[in-house]
């Protein structure tokens, strides 16, 4: 063993390796004396736990990966070609290029975030969104923070900490990624009373558990499940009213942030932030990046008294949007008061993209790939907690076949091979076949799907 601990190489040995060297030059040497230093330690532990010595090459080898995979940074663009077209993983909607210009805008120097132009003073981050946000709901107040959890969060902390919440036992959900209804009540310090069962609540289980120690009636939109069969739910409205009677604020978790009619895409109807508003909720909340199509951001609209609470509430400060996001999300909304979100905003482009358009591209996408794919029919999910069950006719390539042992490989290693394309592109596989749905891809990305296509194919050809 000791002999083994001796022949490890020393750091000076390691630094005039060609190859380290070069990295010395390209980045920092302090970063690569401390990569060496960490490298051989890790080794020299190995080693006393009965591990071979590496050879000095195998040694330039992995401080060389670790160096690429430090500079390099992990997070990069994709395509998505899974057909979900708010996938969480893939990092929810693509925002508009009206979006992106201005968060590009404000990104590189200052911006009056917090600055009165007209008066020369401090002002409020919370005034740049407020205006358009009434204007599209109908609210009288709005605050906009980190994302929808901290929203509801918030809410539940300034307004029902050591109270209690009436939530129907069915809505007591998990939004998933860890977002469920009874531990954020938990760590908001509220009480949850749960009523009705599982599959039915009706009004008078509200009235029953309403007491002096209530703060709220919550409504949670059940945005990623669908119950069938026998249920009963206690429509927005008479929860509205309820509350009215008993001078309760009615809380309405949306989720998605829909402000379009998605039944006019042939999707079942969506409740809208507008909707909530005019039908009397004292507080709507939902995310930015689901059916808004912004970035990342919790948008809070209501009633000012609750409002405002919540403004000047200590955890507001720390859940509060960033400038370029705030950027982004005004940009997106300016594409909804002027009409124009089908055309503008990606997630409403990809929602409303003709089915003959889906298919042409889809026959395009199928051409490189010669005998290896077919089209076939298929349904492009919304996903992202928004439209259970909502899907929309698509077009979808198809590489490999269900029940043939053998093509299962070529779907896998077809699959791996554009995973690794310089930009990924990411399909799903279902029982043995690769499916690429051009729906959740814009239009503009066709041409690097072609050449990724062309090049994982030929990849595929030559490993074989
Ligand atoms: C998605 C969702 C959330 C969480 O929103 P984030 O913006 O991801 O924090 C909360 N409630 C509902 C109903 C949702 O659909």
């Amino acid at each position: 063993m000791v002999s083994e601990f001796r022949s490890l190489p020393s750091v000076d040995k390691l630094l005039s390796e060609e190859r380290i060297r070069h990295l010395q030059e390209a980045y920092s040497r302090e970063l690569i004396v401390d990569l060496i230093r960490r490298h051989l330690q890790q080794e020299r532990l190995s080693i006393a736990a009965g591990k071979p010595c590496p050879s000095t090459q195998e040694l330039v080898e992995s401080i060389c990966a670790q160096v690429y995979s430090l500079i390099n940074p992990s997070l990069r663009p994709v395509i998505n070609a899974t057909g979900v077209i708010l996938h969480t993983n893939l990092g929810r909607a693509a925002l508009s290029k009206e979006a992106i210009t201005a968060m590009d805008a404000v990104a590189g120097g200052y911006c009056n975030l917090e600055f009165d132009l007209d008066s020369g003073r401090r002002g409020s981050r919370h005034t740049h969104v407020e205006h358009i946000l009434c204007q599209l709901t109908g609210a009288e107040a709005v605050l906009v923070v980190n994302n929808n959890a901290s929203a509801v969060l918030l809410a539940l902390t300034v307004l029902a900490k050591r109270k209690e919440v009436i939530v129907s036992r069915g809505q007591a959900v998990e939004i998933g990624g860890g977002f469920r209804i009874p531990d954020v009540m938990r760590q908001s310090g509220a009480k949850l009373i749960e009523v009705g069962t599982t599959n039915c609540t009706y009004t008078k289980d509200y009235e029953e558990a309403i007491s002096p120690k209530t703060a709220a009636l919550m409504r949670v939109h059940s945005s990623n499940f669908r119950q069938m069969g026998f249920i009963r739910v206690v429509s927005p409205e008479e929860l509205v009213e309820l509350g009215n009677q008993h001078d309760l604020p009615v809380f309405d978790d949306l989720g998605s942030g829909c402000l379009l009619d998605t039944t006019k895409f042939g999707l079942d109807a969506e409740p809208t932030l507008q909707q909530s508003i005019s039908i009397g909720a004292g507080l709507v909340f939902s995310s930015g990046d689901k059916l808004m199509g912004g970035p990342q951001a919790g948008i809070i609209v209501g009633e000012k008294p609750l409002i405002d609470r919540l403004k000047r509430h200590p955890l507001a400060r720390a859940v509060r949007i960033d400038k370029v996001r705030l950027a982004g999300l005004l940009a997106t909304l300016i594409h909804y008061l002027k009409g124009e979100a089908e055309s503008k905003v990606p997630v409403w482009r990809m929602i409303s993209a003709p089915f003959k358009e889906i298919d042409r591209r889809a026959s395009l996408w199928a051409e490189p790939l010669g005998g290896l794919a077919r089209v076939v029919d298929g349904e492009t999910m919304v996903g992202g907690g928004s439209l259970p069950g909502g899907t929309l006719p698509t077009r979808l390539v198809a590489i490999g076949e269900e029940g043939k042992r053998i093509q299962r490989s070529i779907a896998q290693a077809l699959s791996q091979r554009l995973r690794g394309q310089g930009v990924p592109i990411i399909g799903r596989i279902s029982g043995q076949v690769l499916f690429l749905d051009p729906r959740s891809v814009l239009l503009e990305e066709d041409r690097v799907v072609l050449k990724a296509l062309g090049d994982a194919v030929a990849s595929l050809e030559r490993s074989r």
